[in-house]
């Protein structure tokens, strides 16, 4: 993270200002998010997503085929509850990584 001495504008990615192209003061670094993440993070990480879209794609699959229904003709109220229960644990998850993807980067 960088400030711009010309217009005050705070940059992370580029070594350019966003806002008026004024070039970083020395010493500037760029700001991405995973180039400093260990192994570890990586993996705590890359888990938390992974399981978050399995869950996801689980639960519109519960939902949108009907042999996943206690009654393949009916698509009871029951079945949506479930579906959207899964679903709404793989956004939980997917949340949870990108949060602490978040908390890393202000560190
Ligand atoms: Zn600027």
């Amino acid at each position: 993270m960088w400030r711009c001495p010309a217009c005050g504008i705070v940059n992370s990615k580029d070594l350019v200002c966003n806002y008026c192209h004024a070039p970083a003061p020395a010493g500037s670094t760029t700001d991405p998010p995973f180039a400093d993440w260990s192994l570890r993070q990586w993996y705590r990480f890359l888990r938390l997503v992974l399981a978050g879209l399995v869950c996801v794609v689980l639960g519109i699959w519960l939902m949108v085929d009907p042999n996943a229904r206690e009654n393949p003709k009916i698509f009871s109220a029951s079945d949506l509850l479930l579906g959207l229960g899964v679903v709404l644990v793989g956004v939980i998850l997917l949340g949870v990584g990108f949060l602490s993807m978040r908390r890393r980067k202000q560190s």
